[in-house]
């Protein structure tokens, strides 16, 4: 049924909202980049498309359902939406019967990890200017062509992506859901629709890829105090990333579409929306054992991505949240399958396949990751050293440049795939360019197939040399205590909020495009805002990003800086998702030495946020059962007491060393504080004990102190001390300054711990 173009039928569906941000509507764009679009489609047919011509009806009813299910809205049409700006899918979200909550606006501006934070009302002053400069820069593509439709499609999508992102979709249910989402969705719809001819309506594969086994694969990698580690560590994450979207790539590539059914690509994991076609399982199945046995060979089955897919229909872009359920169900039993096809045949296991190491003499195993062999004279395994020289890249990197076939200087990733590594944009035969962070495109990339990806990549390098910094030199940047922190992070119960929190009542709000905005959204404050926060601002150039993005983050830093970086990020986080208290984060934060084992240190905060995530002092957060919270130093905090608890940390810490208050004096505080705990949560009332021994030091040690009075000793004497000694022994008031004492005196120790010595 060729009669279809695909490609007139999935612009048209692109395009067809258009109007809500180019008021003139798509014919008009059309009309006015025409001598851009000739180059790939039959204009007119595109025209007669959108003009509804009576010989384009067969296309038109295409984009029209593309068009809707994009959106599956409901018959109700109630005006509901304030004028053009996205409301935030944020505040559509809720947990149980949880009332407070309000609608949030994004600003009409160009997309940037700045301007994804929702406000009361978002202006739209820039709208008519914007809409202007994205159909200028699309009529400028005629001077610089690009090469193919493909690439065409690539700048086009990076387009609407900067422009159209904080426009809604709809006046209606869809007001919540991205123009720029919605779109790129009713054009992979369309396109999927007209190639696919199942009888029944089936006509979508929904594909999920992922990278297994990331923590075990990214953290084998030596003791951190060992040279070269920093560089792997980063490098390891680093080709989670890149591999997983090579793969992407190829499968688009082997179904001959475009950029546009990719949906989502981050974390390790890529969705797909492919047509259902007679030949769509069996490709599949095919690429899926191309993968195993690269990997396989590669990596000697350390690591593995799986495929999984399922078949679906219209209800399934409507109900896309139980989709991405069901997948994830059949995802797990492929891996509990893993290599399957590779190492079995029809009459079993092939015995071939298990003797990977034929000639072991003279071989060592590698010093980094343990697991491979190599030659005795080396010291690192091929993958090790390549990995040593891709992180000592990492921190020039500006683009990503992927290839089919070799390519000179670039680094072989899978099958065909090569990737180039860039600090300056090449202008070759890659056929896509990832400009990392950044939102301005050089003008020497116009009209290259060029998009941004917001990608956490900082690692922190030496001032003098611009080498990449051993994590010993970071616990050396740290205040007092030479220690290195770890912060682990991630989103608290975002499958809930997936599957279910998109609800309200019984109407499902789950679609596919809805939820695809959620996770981009998502993915802009992992990657790109946290990225700009801790490469831009000075008090952070020491943290060293292991990963972030999707739904958590794993940062490592001088230890003294990682708590504030921990508030910051979760403060952030609630200004980005509107506010809402469904929305929350957990972290922990977890002291190292250097010389812990990296993988020990990933095991011990894995720990620490599982414990986040289900305790909880009841007598502090009596409404809580756990999340929304950080550790630290051993206490749990909610956030905001967390962010209280390190500005009297610090006030302490500068009482210390201009000699105002003595370590015995907040050691024995801190004592009292241990006391307070073991009264409050056990009731033990031996521990009551502290009160009058707290009396008697005030009595017996504290008079001598206010000799030397400043401002901060004032706030110590007259605020501080009180509020901790007083009444503390009423159960009815929880002090909190007195139950966190301890953890704010450790700090103030820990961080001025040179000036004592
Ligand atoms: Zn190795």
């Amino acid at each position: 049924m060729n009669k279809v173009g695909y490609r007139e039928v999935a612009l048209a569906a692109w395009l067809v909202n258009i109007g809500r941000f180019w008021d003139d509507g798509a014919e008009s764009l059309v009309g006015g980049c025409r001598r851009v679009l000739e180059k790939y489609l039959d204009v007119e047919k595109l025209l007669g498309i959108l003009g509804r011509k009576p010989e384009y009806e067969e296309e038109r009813r295409l984009v029209d359902a593309a068009f809707d299910l994009s959106l599956c809205e409901s018959e109700v049409k109630e005006k509901l939406a304030k004028g053009r700006n996205l409301t935030s899918v944020f505040s559509r979200v809720t947990v149980k019967d949880q009332s407070e909550k309000k609608k949030m606006y994004y600003s009409i501006r160009k997309e940037s990890p700045e301007a994804v934070f929702p406000e009361e009302k978002g202006s739209d002053e820039q709208r008519k200017e914007l809409s202007k400069e994205f159909m200028e820069e699309l009529k400028s593509l005629k001077d610089y062509a690009p090469g193919t439709w493909e690439d065409f499609i690539v700048i086009f999508d990076g387009l609407l992506r900067r422009y159209a992102w904080c426009i809604t979709a709809s006046d209606y249910e869809g007001e919540d859901i991205s123009l720029y989402n919605q779109s790129r969705i009713a054009g992979a719809i369309a396109d999927c629709m007209a190639r696919s001819q199942d009888p029944e309506g089936k006509y979508f594969k929904l594909v999920v890829g992922d990278f297994s086994g990331i923590q075990n694969y990214v953290f084998s990698v030596a003791n951190v105090n060992k040279k070269g580690v920093a560089k792997r560590l980063r490098a390891r994450s680093f080709y989670v990333d890149v591999a997983v979207s090579a793969i992407a790539q190829d499968i688009i590539y082997q179904f001959g579409l475009t950029q546009n059914h990719i949906l989502m690509l981050t974390g390790g994991k890529f969705y797909l929306l492919l047509p259902n076609t007679a030949d769509s399982d069996q490709l599949l199945e095919t690429i899926e054992k191309e993968i195993e046995e690269s990997f396989l060979s590669l990596f000697k089955g350390q690591i593995a991505i799986h495929l999984a897919w399922i078949t679906m229909g219209a209800d399934g872009l409507e109900y896309y949240s139980q989709s991405v359920t069901e997948i994830m169900r059949v995802l797990g039993e492929k891996k509990a399958m893993a290599f399957h096809h590779s190492l079995t045949d029809g009459d079993g296991w092939i015995e071939d396949k298990f003797s990977l190491y034929k000639e072991l003499a003279g071989k060592h195993v590698c010093e980094s990751c343990q697991r491979e062999l190599t030659d005795r004279n080396q010291e690192y395994c091929p993958n090790c050293a390549v990995q040593t020289e891709i992180g000592g890249r990492l921190p020039r990197l500006r683009y990503i440049s992927y290839y089919r076939g070799k390519k000179e200087g670039a680094y072989h990733i899978y099958g065909n795939y090569w990737i180039g590594l860039w600090s300056e944009f090449k202008k070759d035969e890659a056929f896509l360019t990832e400009q990392i962070n950044g939102t301005n495109l050089p003008e020497q990339t116009k009209g290259a197939p060029l998009k941004i990806r917001y990608m956490a990549n900082h690692i922190p390098t030496d001032r003098a040399d611009g080498d990449v910094m051993t994590f010993d030199d970071m616990a050396e940047e740290s205040r007092g205590t030479k220690r290195l922190a770890v912060l682990k992070a991630d989103v608290d119960t975002l499958g809930y909020i997936f599957a279910d929190g998109l609800r309200t009542g019984k109407r499902h709000f789950g679609t596919i495009s809805r939820v695809n905005t959620m996770s981009r959204f998502l993915e802009i404050f992992f990657s790109g805002y946290v990225n700009q926060l801790i490469s831009q601002r000075e008090e952070y150039r020491n943290v060293y990003s292991v990963f972030s993005g999707g739904d958590d983050l794993f940062l490592i830093g001088p230890w003294d800086v990682i708590p504030h970086l921990a508030v910051e990020i979760s403060r952030a986080f609630r200004n980005f998702t509107a506010q809402n208290p469904a929305l929350t984060i957990s972290a922990a934060v977890s002291v190292f030495q250097t010389r812990e084992h990296i993988a020990n240190m990933a095991k011990l905060s894995e720990e620490s946020l599982k414990k986040v995530k289900n305790k909880t002092i009841k007598e502090l957060y009596p409404e809580k059962t756990g999340r929304d919270g950080v550790s630290f130093l051993g206490q749990l905090f909610g956030w905001e007491d967390l962010r209280e608890q390190l500005e009297t940390g610090e006030k302490l810490a500068r009482l210390l060393e201009d000699k105002k208050v003595s370590v015995g004096i907040l050691r024995r505080i801190g004592t009292y504080s241990r006391m307070y705990r073991e009264f409050l949560v056990n009731h033990d009332v031996m521990s009551l004990m502290f009160e009058p021994l707290f009396h008697y030091d005030r009595q017996r040690n504290y008079e001598e102190l206010g000799k030397k009075m400043n401002p901060e000793l004032q706030w110590f004497l007259d605020d501080y001390v009180p509020d901790l000694s007083e009444n503390a022994a009423d159960l009815r008031v929880v002090k909190k300054n007195l139950f966190f004492a301890e953890a704010a005196i450790a700090y103030a120790l820990n961080i001025t711990k040179e000036e004592r010595v």
